[in-house]
């Protein structure tokens, strides 16, 4: 309780510091004690309750403990259980504890890694952290990046870069590419970083989801030949909708041909180039002139950490890099988060990607990221016998999709939603589906660190069971 007799002092004792702590420690482990009994995807609140919570600032204080309760008992299961076990929806994550351990750390001590000078050591750690990641990647030794607050923000400091690079002032001739699988934070990138929609491609997918190289080498020609500036090709290391890897490499071969700048969007499956089966499906990744990553799915972080790695480090410091007469200058070559992003004052972000690295080892998570390609073969392979349903390919990763089998597009489309829902409505698995092309396809994600075995083959018998009510 902030002492009443100094209204000016927001400083806690230690005691009331650790019975704070402490309180909101037993409180959110006993929820994550509970995850298993929970449903996997909270009743949401209706227009009523939302209203509800709506109130005036408040003048005084309000109790710590009853706060702490209504928001873990009431407000957060009110939601999708993003952090349960049998979160298979969108692209899954979980949120390891260290990192929200990390966190707190780094928020209570709350030292400034904006900038090098004012925390060298803390911004060595993120440094460290981030060149690990470079390294998995089969990055070169030169490569430079930043931990941003998600992919999306991560995809824009990497389109900045190259624009930067690769067009200077002709921005308005500059032209993109991207297919039509691609995450819609590219279009939202390209569109802040001052690509206009009429400079924007959307390359066709073949009937695997894969970028086709052919329209993309015609649509490059038919550009250039009107006199415009082809400078930035984006592909996709695992797409959200069914977890297609596009041809990396033949698009390196592509671009470096060409003239234009390789972006790899690995957002949800960059990190399976952990995994020693799957080198060969992703690669060429490695040859990336950027690449995106994001810790807060595939390392199972919570939400808030997505990383860019430009291979040209000085490309990406360049297009980001601006003086200002009252911040001290950084000394030599050492790497000052500010210089390569949009950000100034941050987090410690680093410490969230660094201590359940040091916490737990690699050699942990590839584990964990194997086990999640194997459980969602296992899936395919389980769903591959049930007459009404169809495959739509097998998961390159840890994803795959599927629809109904109904008679009609329309049907299907109809049966498809309505299995998602039943699913769901379960309460022992969440999936969701996507709109790709007219056909509506449900699909199984596993990427939580949670879901292990038992849960999956739960979501399994779910299906079929739904697949069964529906024919
Ligand atoms: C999640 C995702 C993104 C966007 O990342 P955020 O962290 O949500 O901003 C981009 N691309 C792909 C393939 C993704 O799965």
């Amino acid at each position: 309780m902030p002492s009443r007799d100094d209204p000016a002092s927001l400083e806690l004792t230690r005691d009331e510091m650790q019975a704070m702590a402490r309180l909101a420690a037993d409180k959110v482990i006993a929820h994550l004690a509970s995850l298993d009994r929970q449903p996997t995807r909270g009743q949401l609140p209706d227009q009523a309750y939302l209203d509800a919570l709506r109130e005036p600032p408040p003048e005084d204080a309000a109790d710590f403990a009853a706060t702490l309760d209504a928001l873990v008992d009431e407000w957060v299961p009110r939601s999708f259980n993003t952090a349960s076990p049998g979160y298979l929806a969108f692209i899954p994550g979980g949120g390891l504890f260290p990192a929200a351990v990390a966190a707190f750390v780094a928020d209570a001590t709350n030292r400034y890694t904006g900038l090098y000078n004012a925390a060298p050591a803390l911004v060595e750690l993120e440094a460290n952290a981030l060149d690990w990641l470079r390294a998995w990647m089969g990055m070169p030794a030169e490569t430079r990046g930043l931990l941003q607050s998600g992919g999306s923000l991560a995809t824009f400091a990497a389109v900045i870069a190259a624009r930067e690079r690769m067009l200077g002032a002709a921005l308005r001739e500059g032209v993109a590419y991207h297919s039509d699988q691609a995450h819609h934070c590219i279009t939202k990138a390209l569109r802040l970083a001052g690509i206009f929609p009429d400079r924007v491609r959307v390359v066709a997918s073949d009937e695997r989801r894969r970028m086709r190289l052919d329209r993309l080498a015609e649509a490059i020609d038919a550009d250039r030949a009107a006199g415009l500036r082809p400078f930035l090709v984006i592909t996709t290391a695992g797409t959200t909708n069914t977890g297609a890897v596009d041809p990396l490499a033949g698009a390196a071969d592509l671009c470096r041909e060409r003239g234009l700048w390789h972006h790899v969007d690995g957002a949800y499956g960059g990190f399976f180039r952990l995994v020693p089966e799957l080198g060969a499906t992703l690669a060429g990744m490695e040859r990336a002139d950027s690449l995106v990553l994001d810790p807060h799915k595939g390392l199972f972080l919570p939400y808030g950490v997505g990383a860019v790695l430009v291979r040209d480090g000085e490309a990406l410091r360049a297009a980001h890099a601006v003086k200002a007469g009252y911040l001290p200058p950084v000394p030599g070559e050492a790497y000052s988060p500010s210089d390569y992003g949009p950000e100034l004052s941050r987090e410690f972000r680093g410490l969230r990607l660094w201590l359940p690295l040091k916490f737990y080892g690699a050699a942990r998570f590839r584990a964990a990221l194997r086990e999640k390609w194997q459980l969602a073969r296992f899936a395919y392979e389980a769903l591959a016998a049930a007459p009404d349903i169809a495959l739509d390919g097998p998961p390159e990763l840890s994803l795959f999709a599927f629809h109904v089998r109904a008679g009609s597009l329309e049907a299907d489309n109809r049966a498809t939603k309505s299995l998602c829902r039943r699913v769901t409505a379960k309460g022992r698995a969440m999936i969701t589906g996507a709109l790709v092309g007219e056909r509506f396809l449900a699909r199984i994600c596993v990427l939580s660190f949670r879901t292990r075995h038992q849960h999956v083959a739960d979501c399994v018998a779910d299906v079929l069971a739904a697949a069964r009510e529906l024919r």
